[in-house]
């Protein structure tokens, strides 16, 4: 396949220079082949100091055709998502490729900053805001390690986080969704900005908190989405409380992580907020959680709009004080997680040596 032969021939020419827009576009660019490899360094969440360094890792996926094109038409919706935003225009963020391809995958090998962390479950590559705003960025998702997770995770956890009669509402469909337009939001709001005269990025300013911010602004951005697409008649209004349910629960299923990981600070500011407008509610006689979805769509718009305004300001204090209050959590979300504890954190795969 040439564009997988020009691909891997710059990005090994990038490993000796260490400039890698070249191959980050041939990347992009990849068509017609059955194999989606990514490998360079990409992630900063293990830069604990500044959020800035990136570790190295590799992931080795089969791309599924029939599946990656059925969720491709969400791509198209890109510019009308970034436009339906709950905010000022001036928070809008156009500048950026609206390509964004979108690939179902099933992983079959990882490497480097993969193995050790928590196993992901897809990706949104490249971060370079110059080839994001070039071409956009493309979607990856890793099916088999979603779909081990929704049947060994989160399904059970959702006994454990729901009243009985919310618990079974969860559908694995809505967190491939989910996944999927927390990766597409990746993709919207403010990347680029303005801070007093000087053009900088979102990240820059906002510096080691930015992992976290970015992440619960995927999940809550990534709701609000699939929420439009339901009001677009793409996804099934009626499904609509399953989706909640399916989303809420996998706010925990980050938060098991802890507050200090990216994803489960980002959770845990989501928690809160929505407790704070009374989104959910806890009951003593099954300690659980029972949502109320009026006010958890509300909230769900009313948090897009706050975290997109604080990313947009680029103000580092702001979002210091927004974390300090909101990223926690309370004796209630702790209980619930103690009860999971039974369950598995994370999957590890085992790689076949030869296929
Ligand atoms: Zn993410």
């Amino acid at each position: 396949n040439p564009s997988l032969k020009k691909f891997l021939t710059l990005r090994a020419k990038a490993f000796e220079t260490d400039d890698y827009f070249e191959s980050e576009m041939a990347w992009m660019d990849l068509k017609d082949t059955p194999i989606e490899v990514v490998i360079g360094p990409y992630e900063v969440y293990t830069d604990k100091l500044f959020g800035l360094k990136t570790a190295f890792e590799s992931f080795v996926t089969i791309k599924n055709p029939e599946e990656s094109a059925a969720l491709d038409k969400y791509k198209n919706y890109l510019r009308d998502m970034e436009a339906n935003l709950p905010v000022d225009e001036k928070y809008k963020n156009f500048d950026r490729g609206f390509e964004s391809p979108i690939a179902v995958t099933y992983q079959i090998h990882g490497g480097g900053d993969n193995v050790p962390g928590v196993q992901t479950i897809a990706f949104n590559l490249p971060n370079d805001e110059a080839v994001r705003e070039a071409k956009g960025a493309k979607k990856v998702l890793l099916n088999n390690v979603l779909g081990a997770k929704f049947d060994l995770i989160l399904a059970p956890m959702a006994k454990e986080v729901l009243v009985p009669e919310q618990a079974d509402m969860l559908v694995k469909k809505y967190m491939s969704f989910e996944t999927l337009f927390h990766e597409l939001s990746h993709s919207m709001g403010p990347g680029t900005i303005t801070v007093d005269g000087r053009e900088t990025t979102v990240s820059s300013e906002l510096k080691e908190l930015y992992s976290k911010i970015e992440e619960g602004k995927a999940d809550v951005m990534g709701a609000y989405n699939i929420l439009f697409m339901m009001e677009k008649g793409e996804l099934p209004m009626s499904e609509k409380k399953a989706f909640l349910a399916t989303y809420f629960t996998g706010l925990f299923r980050a938060m098991r992580w802890g507050t200090d990981e990216a994803h489960g600070g980002g959770a845990a500011y989501q928690y809160t907020f929505f407790k704070d407008q009374g989104a959910f509610s806890w009951d003593d006689n099954t300690k659980r959680f029972k949502l109320d979805f009026d006010k958890l769509e509300k909230a769900i718009s009313d948090l897009t709009a706050k975290v997109v305004i604080l990313q947009g300001n680029g103000n580092y204090d702001a979002a210091k004080s927004f974390l300090d209050e909101y990223s926690k959590l309370d004796a209630h979300a702790k209980e619930v997680i103690a009860n999971t504890a039974h369950l598995p954190t994370d999957i590890a795969p085992i790689y076949p040596d030869k296929l």
